[in-house]
Parts: structure tokens; sequence; C-alpha cells
């Protein structure tokens, strides 16, 4: 057995464990206030952006602090929000789905001087540490994949564009002015590992290129029978070819029609890579929700079709991201969300104020019995 050699007793599994499988229980690591209160609170308020008050059924009210943050931080800066937790929250402080930190404290005054503390933590050039907002109608912190930093499927960057839409939009995550909440949300392959389905405006990147074959060295890197498996439309068939010196290879035949650019052949063998420098780009999408408000819950919609990768800044995608969402604020309802709005005036009118093309590309034409059959919402209909 593998691990006998390094002192395991496979008799007693567990002697001289030091770790265990999977995450804590969460409730080890609850703030004392919202353990007592746990599952009995019965109001929350925005007291002003970033900052938000819960009340429980005992009275009790616990004041939070959201800041913004980048998905990867350095351990300088969590040393640091661990500090500010430290000085005003007895050191609890938790992440949120969307990247967020949130402070909480049983005292607005602690709260308030939180608030101001963090705002004033600045980096060496001057821009925010801990930038406080994201509450209410603004623009949310943007949720997102791994990007090239990571990934070997993406076909952009999460964290640069991100980066870059977010230093274009920032006054709106600091801010309560836009009519509804807008959720944004950056996948960097259609594997979307980043809630884009349901955003009000997402960033998807995507291939437009089949994998390009590395004959010479395929059958050695990959299982030619599992990276054919793992094609979803059947584009792959096993085969043999001539290298240039004369020798016979096994390899894989890409049917190129039917490839779809999934990448999940190069999942499984990295000899069919798929990416490319002008293949690659992004898809804009808008209009996804999940709350019941005004309308059911819907999936976001392709606005645009393709725009191309333009590092380090993404120009054409910044303009694109800022001229929707200017649009929206200018012209939508309070309370409407962008898909809510598109609805209202139409997807015609929509396309035509946000200056954007119409494309055959964009006609959504999924449809399936789930649509009518599912209970997709808490509207009832009688
Ligand atoms: Fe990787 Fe795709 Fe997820 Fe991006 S969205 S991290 S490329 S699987
Ligand atoms: Fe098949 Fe997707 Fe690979 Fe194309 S990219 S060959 S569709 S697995």
């Amino acid at each position: 057995m593998a691990f006998v050699s390094s002192g395991y007793n496979p008799a007693k599994p567990m002697e001289g464990r030091i770790t265990d499988i999977g995450p804590k229980d969460y409730k080890e690591f609850l703030p004392p206030v919202i353990a007592k209160n746990f599952g009995k609170w019965v109001s929350h308020e925005i007291l002003e952006p970033g900052l938000l008050v819960h009340e429980a059924q005992s009275g009790d009210k616990v004041y939070t602090v959201r800041v913004g943050s980048a998905r990867l931080v350095s351990t300088e800066l969590i040393r640091e929000a661990c500090a500010v937790a430290k000085k005003y929250c007895d050191g609890y402080l938790r992440w949120t789905t969307r990247n967020n930190i949130e402070f909480m404290t049983t005292s607005l005054e602690s709260a308030k001087a939180m608030k101001a503390d963090l705002n004033a933590r600045k980096f060496e050039k001057g821009s925010y540490k801990f930038p406080v907002g994201g509450t209410g109608a603004s623009v949310s912190n943007i949720v997102h994949t791994q990007g090239w930093v990571h990934c070997h499927t993406p076909a952009t960057d999460a964290s640069g564009t991100v980066k870059v839409i977010m230093d274009e939009i920032f006054e709106e995550f600091t801010h309560m002015r836009m009519p509804a909440i807008v959720r944004v949300a950056v996948a960097c392959c259609l594997n979307m590992c980043g809630a884009c389905h349901c955003s009000d405006l997402a960033v998807v990147g995507f291939h437009r290129k089949p994998p390009i074959v590395d004959h010479e060295y395929l059958d050695n890197m990959c299982e030619i029978p599992l990276a054919v498996a793992a094609c979803p439309t059947g584009a792959l068939k096993p085969g043999k070819t001539d290298l240039p010196d004369g020798k016979k290879v096994n390899t894989i035949i890409v049917n190129q029609d039917r490839c779809m650019y999934c990448g999940n052949c190069y999942t499984m063998c990295p000899s069919l890579p798929l990416s490319d420098k002008t293949g690659d780009g992004m898809i804009i999408m808008v209009g996804g929700k999940v709350s019941n408000r005004i309308s059911m819950p819907k999936f976001s919609k392709v606005a645009v079709a393709f725009i191309p990768n333009e590092p380090p800044r993404w120009p054409t995608l910044t303009k694109t991201v800022k001229r929707i969402l200017s649009v929206y604020a200018k012209e939508a309802h309070k309370y409407e969300r962008i898909g809510d709005w598109a609805e209202r005036i139409g997807w015609e009118s929509f396309f035509k104020k946000c200056d954007l093309e119409f494309t055959h590309h964009l006609i959504d034409d999924f449809r399936d019995p789930a649509y009518f059959t599912w209970r997709q919402s808490t509207n009832f209909k009688f």
C-alpha cells in the first residue's frame, strides 16, 4: 500500500492525523452575536452605501461593512483585513460569494469608524485597498472565474477583464444610484463557473476555432479513447498519420464541421489545444436574474456576439459595458433590473438604445417543455 512506507497504519486509519477531509462546520466560525441569533433575524436595512444593519427577534443588532476585494489577493492584504477585523470586530470577518469582505460589529459607532478607516487605506499609487460599497442599487462586485492565471481552457482572462471593467464603473460600486442592483459576472469559457447565466450583465469567453492536433506528441501524452469519448458532438475519431520524418503515429482526427469549440477534448488531452489569438474572444450577455421581483427569474441573453481579446485594457469590452449600463441607468424605472427594463421597452429598442448591432447569432431559440411546465417563480398564476 502506497502510504504504509510513510508510516500509515491501515488498522488505525485516524492515528496521528492532523487534517480531515472537507471544510470544518461553519458554525464554529460564526461571530457570537450571529451564533446566538441564528435563524432568528427579523429585518435588515441598508443605512448608507456599504453599511447594513440586521436586527434579530431578541433586539440584537449587527452592523456590517462590506468592501470589494479581488478574487486573487495577496497574503499581505488578507493579513491587513484580519487586523481590521481584530481592531473592530473581535477578529471575525467573512468573504461573500461575490468576493466581498464583510466586517460585522454590534456597535454603529464602531461600524462608522471602521468604514472611514477602510476607505482611508490605500495602496502606494493611491487606489483603494478596501473600497466600501456593493450594497443596494449599485453595481455589485464582479464574480468571476480563474482566467489565464490558473485554468487550462480560458478563451479570455478573468482577473484582467474584471479589473478593467471595474476601473470604468467603480463609481457605481460605491454609490447606490442605479435603478436596481446590477450583478455583473465574468466567465472565461462556456463552462461558466461564474453564474453568468443569471447575471444582469455577463462577459463570457469563447473559442471560435477547433483544436489543433499535435500529432507528434499526442499518442505519448494522451489516452486516445478517453479524448475521443470526451467530445460531446462526436467530432473526434482515432486515426493514424505520417509525420514529416516518415514515421507513422497513432493520433486523433477532428471533424471540424462537428466541433462546437467547447474544449472538453483539451481537458482530457493536452495535445489538442484550441486557444487562438484571433479565434478567442468574448460574448456579452444581459438580462439574467434570480430575483422574483417584477418578473420571474430569467436566463441571460446574448447581446454582443463577439468582442476580440485586447489585453491589457480591453477597450472595446469596457466601452460596450459602460454604454449598456449608462443607458440602463438613464432609462430604466426604479427597481427594474436590466432584463425587466429590456422586456418592458422590447428587445429591439434595447439594441437600438444601447447602439448594439443585432445579428442572427443573437436569436434565442432554446425552447424546452420545462420552460412551460416547471414552476420557476413565486409569482402564482391562477
Ligand atoms: Fe476554466 Fe472555463 Fe471555468 Fe474559466 S470558465 S475557469 S476557462 S472552466
Ligand atoms: Fe469535440 Fe469540444 Fe473538442 Fe470540438 S472542442 S472536438 S466539440 S470536445
